[in-house]
């Protein structure tokens, strides 16, 4: 029999499996169970990018080993994709990292920047996978509060500033999961300044950054002047190109943060499925209607749902991107009772703010991803409680 090394049994448990696990049982008692704890996109892929893939797949070139580090073809599309979107000039060879999904990157920079022991800042309530690198990586962790009065995000002038004066890496995430916040350029101007003034290097989760609503376009880090300076942005073609089962996505900005990531991949990793990094190669050139098309569906479902919860008296936390609805929980109840509440008597399911940390407290996160008239049955199913 063999144990778990230290290291391992340290990671932080999947919170989402215990989630996944709650459903499963409501729904093996018969429940017809209205699933808003999810996040995975569940459209399909546009079909010109499967379509990239299959014709790639056909090419034997494709079924060998590729080149480490990504394909040129990638990472001169990443590099004219944000060249169009913001104006950012990178240089493809060493200011690109193509990497097999965003996740695997943002596990793998404190194991590839960071000493044992040293101090790395983390967004609470954050991405829960975050965790992980920091387990991995054996550093210390120092959550940085957000909340609703500052608009979810830091403010470094409330730091420890004995915290600040150790940490050498901070993560954002902009839009934000779980609140579904966005960045101003003004915030990322002070993000640059406080980063120098500390040394602090900065790592930007731009996951959703295709994904803004009510007109808004997500700013990106790297429009930020002095930006790759300090720090790198994390970009996915999970979410805006219904990518998620195709691991692939990329890091930009800082080069010797990028050479690191570089680094620790050649040691972990090969490369990405060749015609999996074509077919992304189609999705960055394209003229980004797909995207469009998707941002505009999650901005009805997002108006869908904020319409059905307003009804009930249940106010949301006004969500500027991403697809997330951020939700108050009433009076009397923690997260995690009125989620386990909400499930139990509503046969709905909702993720509680604290499985993001703990200053998710009072709030729950609901996906926008499903479509009317399953928003409006979960609300009503969920006024009958009579809570708010
Ligand atoms: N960052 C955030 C904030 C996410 O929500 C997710 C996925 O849910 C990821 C990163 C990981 O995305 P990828 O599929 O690129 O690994």
């Amino acid at each position: 029999k063999f144990e778990e090394s230290k290291v391992l049994q340290q990671l932080p448990k999947q919170f989402f499996a215990s989630l996944v696990a709650k459903v499963n049982a409501k729904v093996a008692s018969g429940a017809d169970v209205i699933n808003l704890g999810q996040g995975n996109p569940d459209q399909p892929t546009p079909d010109f990018i499967v379509k990239a893939m299959q014709e790639a797949t056909a090419d034997p070139a494709s079924h060998k080993y590729s080149q480490f580090r990504g394909m040129p073809n990638l990472k001169q599309a990443a590099a004219d994709f944000y060249q169009r979107e913001y104006g950012v000039e990178l240089d493809p060879e060493k200011e690109v990292a193509i990497l097999g999904g965003s996740k695997i990157g943002l596990v793998e920079l404190p194991f590839a920047l960071l000493n044992p022991g040293d101090t790395m800042l983390l967004p609470d309530p954050g991405y829960p996978d975050y965790l992980s690198g920091v387990a991995l990586a054996q550093v210390k962790l120092a959550l940085m509060h957000l909340s609703a009065d500052n608009h979810y995000l830091p403010d470094y002038q409330k730091l420890d500033p004995a915290t600040v004066d150790q940490a050498k890496l901070m993560y954002l995430n902009y839009p934000n999961n779980p609140t579904g916040a966005i960045a101003t350029p003004d915030f990322y101007k002070q993000t640059v300044a406080f980063a120098k003034q500390h040394q602090i290097g900065v790592v930007q989760d731009f996951a959703y950054g295709a994904i803004g609503f009510d007109g808004q376009r997500p700013a990106s880090f790297l429009q930020t002047p002095g930006a790759k300076e300090v720090g790198i942005e994390m970009y996915t073609l999970s979410k805006s190109y219904n990518m998620a089962g195709w691991r692939i996505g990329f890091a930009v900005g800082n080069a010797d943060m990028i050479e690191a990531l570089n680094l620790i991949q050649d040691h972990l990793f090969v490369s990405v499925f060749p015609a999996i990094q074509d077919a992304a190669v189609a999705a960055l050139n394209s003229d980004q209607s797909s995207v469009k098309a998707l941002v505009a569906l999650y901005q009805k479902q997002r108006d869908q749902f904020y319409a059905a919860a307003r009804k009930i008296g249940w106010e949301p936390y006004p969500s500027g991107g991403a697809f997330y609805a951020w939700m108050p929980v009433p009076k009397g109840y923690t997260s995690e009772s009125f989620a386990d509440l909400l499930l139990d008597k509503a046969a709905v399911a909702v993720a509680p703010g604290t499985g993001f940390g703990a200053s998710g407290e009072g709030y729950v996160r609901v996906g926008l991803l499903i479509d009317e008239p399953r928003f409006t049955e979960a609300c009503e199913r969920i006024g009958k409680l009579n809570l708010f």
